[in-house]
């Protein structure tokens, strides 16, 4: 895979495919991350003197133009970010394209929301051409979106002389190829999240390259299910329990720690006021000091908390996707605070993937010290899952 970093830029049109994907109310951003994830690669493409223009998707505007998706406020918000202006192109393709691009040479330029044609998420090879045919290189660094095969993340790369991957595509495609085929040892990662099923291909591909698997957060209750022990009104994909116990076993055969949690905070009801209770799992093979009865587990407990931090402080790669418990509610966030700063102390690469993952991250005021946040929700789950994505795949 080439980056922009291989490429001659001077004079050159780029076709750059960023995520600019963010929320916005009212014209008014709120999170920017994704903008401001690929200001250094703009920047480099301008101190090479390229020409750059920039294409995104925004919201679902399902193939009609649709004020209400305009990426207007998006070039007013990275001009402040750039300290340059960018010129609002308000098609995608076409002569109302070509010619704002022809007006600002050497400069930025943002095209119209690409899904406003149902041509870009149907990967129309005319369209894709219609793109290409306004630059003379293409560069991608839209890694949230390569799990998708659409014009402006495949089928462009057809009709294109020359291809590249932008500075934070490749820093994904590094970080989590090496986690994935060359990690330093011991290799952890640390799973959790609403369900089990949004992350299966993930537990599976992972238990073929880890030394230990942590689990936390809802998924957790299947697991213990399958092992016999009482979870009480916990979230529990009853259709997945005979899948739990094979990856339980496949574990095993494996030589592979898969870890659930040993106690954990209960609640009658899915709450931030309600009561809770800190209770050990209920397990034979455990003491017990409380029966969860009909309660639900929304948090691990702390002496799970000091079981993984041990773990987690020998690893040398560290990836972590989904919260341990119901952060969100300050009685239930402190499993996900501790395993936060447990990661963050580790002296090694700690990759964090998932939106509310990075979240919860942020929250524990420890972001800058993991090595890499992933931006791109289930693009990184479907790496992680072990899948070609489409959009890296097109960059070879
Ligand atoms: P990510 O976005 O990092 O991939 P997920 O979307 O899979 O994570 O899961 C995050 C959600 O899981 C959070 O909203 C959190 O409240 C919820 N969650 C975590 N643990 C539990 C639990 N024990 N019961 C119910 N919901 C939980
Ligand atoms: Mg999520």
């Amino acid at each position: 895979m080439h980056t922009l970093r291989d490429l001659s830029l001077s004079g050159r049109r780029v076709f750059m495919r960023v995520d600019f994907n963010v929320p916005i109310k009212d014209g008014v951003i709120g999170d920017d991350t994704r903008i401001r994830s690929a200001v250094p690669t703009i920047q480099l493409a301008i101190a090479r003197g390229a020409t750059v223009i920039l294409a995104s998707h925004l919201g679902r505007p399902k193939g009609t133009p649709n004020p209400q998706f305009t990426l207007q406020p998006v070039a007013t918000h990275l001009a402040g970010l750039l300290g340059r202006p960018v010129a609002f192109a308000p098609d995608c393709i076409g002569d109302a394209a070509a010619t704002v691009i022809a007006a600002n040479p050497g400069g930025v330029v943002l095209l119209e929301n690409l899904r406003f044609y149902k041509e870009e998420e149907g990967n129309d090879a005319t369209f894709a051409r219609a793109l290409a045919a306004l630059a003379d290189v293409y560069v991608n660094d839209a890694f949230g979106a390569a799990h998708r095969a659409h014009a402006s993340t495949e089928g462009i790369t057809h009709h294109v002389k020359e291809k590249a991957a932008g500075l934070l595509m490749e820093a994904e495609v590094t970080y989590l190829g090496k986690a994935l085929h060359h990690p330093d040892r011991p290799f952890v990662a640390i799973l959790g999240g609403a369900k089990v099923s949004d992350k299966l291909e993930v537990i599976q591909n992972l238990l073929g390259k880890v030394d230990a698997l942590l689990i936390g957060g809802a998924m957790a209750y299947t697991f213990l299910t399958a092992r016999g022990i009482a979870t009480g009104t916990s979230l529990v994909e009853a259709d997945l329990i005979d899948t739990a116990k094979r990856l339980d076993a496949l574990a095993q055969e494996r030589g592979v720690r898969l870890e659930l949690p040993i106690d954990h905070v209960v609640a009658p009801a899915f709450a931030a006021d309600a009561p809770t209770r800190t209770i050990d799992i209920d397990s034979p093979s455990l003491p017990t000091n409380g029966n969860i009865g009909t309660d639900m587990g929304l948090d691990i407990g702390p002496k799970t908390v000091a079981h993984y931090r041990e773990i987690i402080a020998a690893a040398k790669t560290v990836v972590w996707n989904g919260p341990m418990g119901v952060f969100e509610m300050p009685a239930f966030a402190a499993g996900t605070m501790g395993v936060a700063q447990a990661v963050a102390n580790v002296s090694g690469t700690t990759i964090i993937g998932g939106g509310d993952s990075v979240a919860a991250v942020a929250q524990a005021g420890v972001a800058d010290r993991m090595t890499h946040i992933s931006t791109g929700g289930g693009a990184s789950l479907e790496f992680l899952g072990g899948r070609t994505l489409p959009g890296v795949a097109a960059l070879a």
